[in-house]
């Protein structure tokens, strides 16, 4: 049994969040993102480009050499084993290591080489002789700072005397201290406070100025307002970065109160689908009964790894209890764990080690194990009014259509749930067919 993997399952059987549904925490998955996309995302979209002055030539490359770096920094790119730019780091490199600096406004979705573009144009810009903070990103939270910092360090690995300063809660800066790093990476707040009240920041001084994971950001009470007053406090030469995964109409409003002038890059996210994903329910009086249907199913067919999603950590928790008493290898990931745990159990199930995964829906987005071939649905999917939650659906049981392969989909469904199932076919406009638990030939 993996009892390492599920840490003190019973003593927790009791506990009262159990019941509610875990939500999605934007900035934690957004981290486990950055955890777990070891190389870039794919994508069959082109980069669109809004130019400032659209009668200026439009750049792109297609090596890094073309960008004409800092020997150290081209050294720092290799030694990251990357070969080239990545898509949007095509369109978006020229102009961020432009004379005179642009402003930049980009979208696209996570794991597509924003960071690393940002990261490159900070140490281009960074004078190493110069010992006081240059360039200035605010990431959401402490560990997405840490993480952009990570990017700093490695790919600056050659940048001689070029330094990260972390500015966030916690990093007591004594009084009388000067900052001399180049680099200040934090959170809106705290930042704030190390410019206005503590003057350990001049803003007049800042070369380059990021503003990352703006939904993210947008999300969190006050980090918009604190982000426009920093940055309303930079010189007009400092050329300002926005970035974003996602660009809702709110995100792109907030990018352009805070971001004079600028050009927009845009690379649509591949569409999710159901077209390539066969469809089943299977009908079940109670829990019991959709995990027996589960075990005929499992025994039926040849499964390569498979997810199972429950509503509640309490279903999860009983599932995965089950299924290792019979003698299964699985996994659950639930909302307690922290996004650092999440990401190791992530890590296993990618490389094989178990081969079912138990989850809730802090796991229905973004999160793509190419090789799964089953989802589960042992719960389906539903709001708060327990109607149909549609979007759910399609994020747990949808691929790709250009990169996804094939994939099967089994709902388990309480008859007084068959309605729901019945408006989520009716919305997708797919077939989702019955099937009889005892009958695995029907599976095409
Ligand atoms: P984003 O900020 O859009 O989420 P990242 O910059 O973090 O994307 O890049 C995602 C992953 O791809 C990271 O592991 C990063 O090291 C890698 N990566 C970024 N740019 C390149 C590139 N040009 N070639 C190869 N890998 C890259």
């Amino acid at each position: 049994l993996l009892g390492t993997t599920v840490p003190n399952i019973d003593d927790s059987l009791n506990n009262p969040e159990d019941d509610e549904d875990d939500v999605v925490d934007l900035a934690a998955n957004s981290l486990l993102n950055k955890l777990i996309h070891q190389s870039l995302v794919e994508s069959s979209h082109l980069v669109e480009v809004l130019q400032k002055d659209p009668s200026s030539p439009l750049y792109s490359v297609k090596t890094f050499e073309e960008l004409r770096l800092k020997e150290e920094i081209l050294k720092g790119i290799y030694a990251m084993g990357f070969n080239r730019p990545s898509k949007i780091q095509e369109m978006a490199l020229p102009m961020m290591l432009a004379h005179p600096p642009q402003n930049l406004i980009a979208q696209s979705q996570s794991g597509t080489g924003k960071t690393a573009a940002f990261v490159l144009a900070m140490l281009s810009r960074v004078n190493a002789l110069d010992m006081f903070p240059q360039c200035l990103c605010l990431a959401p939270t402490y560990e997405l700072a840490l993480q952009t910092g990570h990017v700093v360090e490695q790919m600056g690995k050659f940048c001689m005397n070029v330094n990260v300063m972390y500015a966030i809660r916690g990093n007591h800066i004594p009084r009388g201290t000067e900052v001399t790093k180049q680099i200040v990476i934090g959170t809106p707040g705290t930042v704030l406070d190390w410019c206005f009240k503590r003057k350990l920041i001049d803003l007049t001084k800042i070369r380059v100025f990021v503003l990352d994971e703006a939904d993210v950001m947008m999300d969190t009470q006050g980090f918009s307002d604190q982000s426009i007053r920093i940055q309303r406090a930079l010189p007009s030469e400092c050329q300002m970065l926005l970035f974003s995964a996602t660009f809702e109409d709110s995100v792109l409003q907030f990018a352009e109160r805070i971001i004079p002038d600028p050009n927009v890059i845009k690379l649509r996210k591949e569409e999710l689908t159901l077209n390539n994903i066969q469809q089943y329910y299977v009908l079940c009086e109670n829990k019991k009964d959709k995990y027996q249907a589960l075990c005929n199913i499992y025994g039926g067919i040849t499964i390569g790894q498979a997810i199972i999603f429950c509503q509640t950590r309490r279903n999860a928790k009983w599932l995965t209890v089950e299924m290792m008493q019979d003698g299964h290898q699985v996994s659950l990931l639930s909302g307690e764990l922290t996004v650092d745990q999440r990401a190791s159990i992530i890590q296993r199930f990618r490389d094989g080690k178990e081969k079912v995964l138990i989850t809730t829906n802090v796991c229905a987005r973004g999160i793509d194990v190419k090789q799964v071939t089953i989802v589960v649905n042992f719960d389906l999917p539903t709001n708060q009014a327990l109607e149909p939650d549609y979007e759910t659906y399609l994020h747990r049981i949808g691929r790709t259509g250009r990169f996804g392969k094939k994939g099967l989909a089994f709902n388990m469904i309480e008859v007084n749930k068959l309605p729901l199932l019945m408006q989520i076919q009716d919305h997708f406009n797919s077939s989702i067919k019955h099937l009889d638990p005892e009958d695995m030939d029907e599976i095409e």
